[in-house]
């Protein structure tokens, strides 16, 4: 059999090597036609005030159905996205659709768009958000951008410098999944971050684990200081929404409120006043 053939090994992994490059293949081309055929979807997830227990607004993430393998997570195609350039079209009609079915929410609630490191290489990137919002209707300071730590690595100097001119649009900038890249606290410093949003990695930890404690009271700590908001992402028990709420965290995004859901459903959640009992 193949195990004790050496060639035949070799062959094997040789097919196996070819089979992914073919899937990835096909994967691409999929992903070329997806836009076209609109099989991509926004679904949002609320998030809420965690003194008050009422909606801030919700985080537009994308779902892509395919028509042969049903839902496909982001995780499994963003990064083939990024890697063939395709994600400023995908990132286009992100920010384009979020814009156009925030418009409809009530006046005070924001929609969050997650920004990949590629789409800040596009020089028309500021351009493009300032057109969309117009044809939108939508006030800048109703937006948030959220961007990773990966985002500020590739050329801080020039990131910092469209942030700077979204900011001054009004429109908020979050520091995503903060605590597992390598963003120092003088980043903090160097910009004026609207929010961080604690990794859900060290939320699903409290308050069992002593080092997740630890490090997200330091976060929370680190925010209040320095003026800028956090939220915790990832809460799923009432156990960990009242320690985050104890802590001083601001907001709260997890299953414990809603998963993400599409579109026509989280108007319908946006008229419950109070999804969350108040902690204070
Ligand atoms: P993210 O921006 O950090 O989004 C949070 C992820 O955590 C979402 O996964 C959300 O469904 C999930 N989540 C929220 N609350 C809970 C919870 O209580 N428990 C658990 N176990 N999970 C929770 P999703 O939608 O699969 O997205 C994964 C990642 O894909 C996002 O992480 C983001 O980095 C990326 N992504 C999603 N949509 C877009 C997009 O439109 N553009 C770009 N560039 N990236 C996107
Ligand atoms: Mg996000
Ligand atoms: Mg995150
Ligand atoms: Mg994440």
């Amino acid at each position: 059999g193949a195990k004790e053939d050496g060639r035949g090994g070799y062959r094997m992994f040789e097919d196996g090597m070819n089979a992914r490059m073919q899937a990835r293949r096909t994967l691409e081309l999929d992903l070329r036609r997806a836009i076209a055929r609109q099989e991509f979807e926004l679904h949002y997830q609320p998030q809420v005030d965690a003194r008050s227990g009422r909606y801030d607004g919700a985080e537009a993430l994308i779902r892509w159905h395919h028509p042969a393998h049903g839902l496909v997570s982001p995780a499994q195609f963003i990064p083939l996205a990024e890697e063939t350039g395709l994600i400023n079209a995908i990132g286009e009609w992100v920010l384009r659709t979020a814009c156009a079915e925030a418009r409809s929410w009530p006046d005070h609630l924001t929609v969050a768009v997650n920004l990949s490191p590629v789409q800040f290489r596009d020089v028309r990137l500021v351009a493009m958000i300032r057109s969309i919002l117009a044809e939108a209707g939508l006030p800048g300071s109703r937006l948030e951008i959220e961007i990773t730590e990966g985002t500020l690595m590739q050329d801080e100097e020039r990131t910092f410098a469209v942030l700077g001119e979204l900011r001054a649009d009004g429109i908020r900038i979050s520091m995503d999944d903060f605590g597992t890249g390598y963003s120092s606290l003088s980043t903090l410093h160097r910009f004026p971050f609207d929010k961080i949003k604690i990794d859900q990695s060290f939320v699903r930890r409290v308050p069992h684990d002593r080092d997740s404690v630890a490090i997200v009271r330091a976060i929370a700590t680190l925010g209040a200081s320095l003026g800028i908001k956090t939220t915790a992402e990832g809460v799923e028990t009432d156990r960990q929404a009242r320690f985050i709420a104890e802590e001083g965290c601001d907001q709260i995004q997890g299953y414990l409120v809603s998963r993400p859901v599409p579109a026509a459903r989280i108007a319908v959640l946006f008229r419950d006043p109070r999804p969350l009992a108040a902690t204070a």
